[in-house]
């Protein structure tokens, strides 16, 4: 850490924020050769969640040289079952989707998210290109020629570009004007880690109800990572639950799938919401993460869109640099928006459709979601199109997530 009184003031990019989204950004830019602040309270140490990273974001880590350090503390997902357990009159068909059938030995890595930054965190302490300030940024100042960023100990930081990775309350959001699309889901999400008798065999499970997904993710040894999305008022109940009740009550919901379940320590409950921003960079401002969109935690979908956002938007200004363009111009902020506008909508839309067709008693609905199911588990092709879109959109695919490296400066 830099202590604001011996900084330097002007980088060529100030990322903002340091949950995954910031972290990656700012070791991604850093590497790509750009002078680089990160500014932001450090990093929460008790977040329990899980992040699936899949597809794309396999090979973005690896370039980034983090992924050895993942692969270790994570779990292989080699095979995703959704189960429909809705009781209605008409349920979709067990769907399995096999990572081999489309030459996969794994979808990806299941990792706890507080050893995913803790991993980024060492690495961007390794990085003698970034400077990093471990305090909020209070005031947000966008100029003609630069941006300047106040911290909360009076110090000022000036950049070309800063790249919001602050959240879905965005400061530097509002800064530039950037107004958003939001609603709320009648949902909560209670996420907890835990212990099982029966080994997981790196399958993850997907129960559907009615309030939502129950989902059991691998985890190394015989450990899961649970995501139990149901009404905010069970969600708590639960979340209240002593350790033994709770581990029978996920046990029974699970149907003993992986035998007796231990609770670990440390539960949160998540209130959904979804969020789009209604432009993704405009006054030296570029968003990425939650502070451009938000969508409930349904097919593990929302990290790995914000690593394709750092990675294409690293791409955009290199090549900015390359042509001698302003990396925070205008121009440059509209390329990074036309290349994410299209992956970003379909993914929250998506998620949100979804999660509506679950939640519908409608009978054509839930007839239109079996029908869905049905074809995608009996049609071979549609499956494997199912896997290899779901993992990484092909019109969206920027050169890190490719394998492919950016010239450095
Ligand atoms: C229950 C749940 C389960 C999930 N599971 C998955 C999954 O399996 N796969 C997946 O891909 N995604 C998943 N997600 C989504 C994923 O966890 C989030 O997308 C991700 O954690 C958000 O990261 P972020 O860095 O964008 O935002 P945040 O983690 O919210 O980070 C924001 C950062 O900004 C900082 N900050 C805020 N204000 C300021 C300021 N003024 N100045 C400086 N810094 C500031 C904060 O301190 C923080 O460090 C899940 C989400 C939920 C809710």
């Amino acid at each position: 850490m830099t202590e604001p009184a011996a900084l330097p003031s002007s980088f060529d990019v100030a990322v903002v924020g340091a949950g995954p989204a910031g972290l990656a950004a700012a070791l991604q830019i850093a590497r790509s050769g750009f002078t680089t602040a990160l500014i932001a309270p450090p990093t929460r140490p008790d977040d329990v969640r899980t992040t699936a990273l899949l597809g794309g974001s396999v090979p973005f880590l690896k370039q980034l040289g983090v992924y050895e350090a993942i692969e270790a503390a994570g779990a292989p997902l080699a095979t995703m079952r959704l189960v429909d357990v809705t009781r209605r009159l008409v349920r979709a068909p067990e769907a399995n989707f096999h990572a081999r059938e489309i030459g996969l030995a794994a979808f990806g890595i299941n990792i706890v998210n507080r050893d995913l930054t803790r991993i980024l965190d060492e690495a961007i302490a390794a990085e003698p290109g970034i400077t990093r300030i471990a305090e909020p940024v209070e005031t947000v100042a966008p100029l003609a020629d630069r941006i300047d960023l106040v911290t909360a100990s009076g110090a000022t930081v000036s950049a070309r570009l800063a790249i919001a990775a602050d959240g879905k309350g965005s400061r530097l959001r509002d800064a530039a004007g950037i107004d958003t699309t939001t609603w709320a889901h009648p949902q909560s999400a209670l996420v907890l880690n835990l212990a099982h008798d029966v080994p997981h065999h790196d399958v993850s499970t997907e129960f559907h109800t009615p309030t939502g997904p129950y989902v059991l993710v691998p985890l190394p040894g015989n450990r899961s990572s649970v995501v139990l999305i149901e009404t905010p008022e069970e969600a708590e109940r639960l979340r209240a639950l002593p350790d033994a009740d709770l581990g029978l009550e996920l046990e029974r919901r699970a149907h003993s799938l992986l035998g007796r379940m231990t609770v670990e320590p440390g539960r949160q409950v998540w209130p959904l919401s979804s969020l789009i921003a209604k432009c993704y960079g405009r006054a030296r401002i570029a968003l990425i993460g939650e502070t451009a969109h938000t969508f409930p935690p349904i097919g593990a979908q929302g990290l790995n869109l914000t690593l394709r956002d750092v990675a294409s938007l690293a791409e955009i200004v290199t090549e900015a640099r390359g042509r001698h363009d302003d990396i925070g111009g205008a121009a440059t902020l509209a390329k990074y928006e036309r290349a994410r506008r299209l992956d970003v909508e379909t993914r929250t839309r998506g998620v949100d459709l979804a999660n509506r067709a679950l939640l519908s008693d409608l009978l054509p609905v839930q007839v239109a979601r079996a029908f869905g199911f049905f074809l995608a588990e009996r049609i071979g092709p549609l499956r494997r199109l199912i896997m290899r879109e779901g993992l990484t959109p092909s019109l969206a695919a920027p050169r890190l997530m490719r394998g492919l490296d950016l010239p450095r400066g």
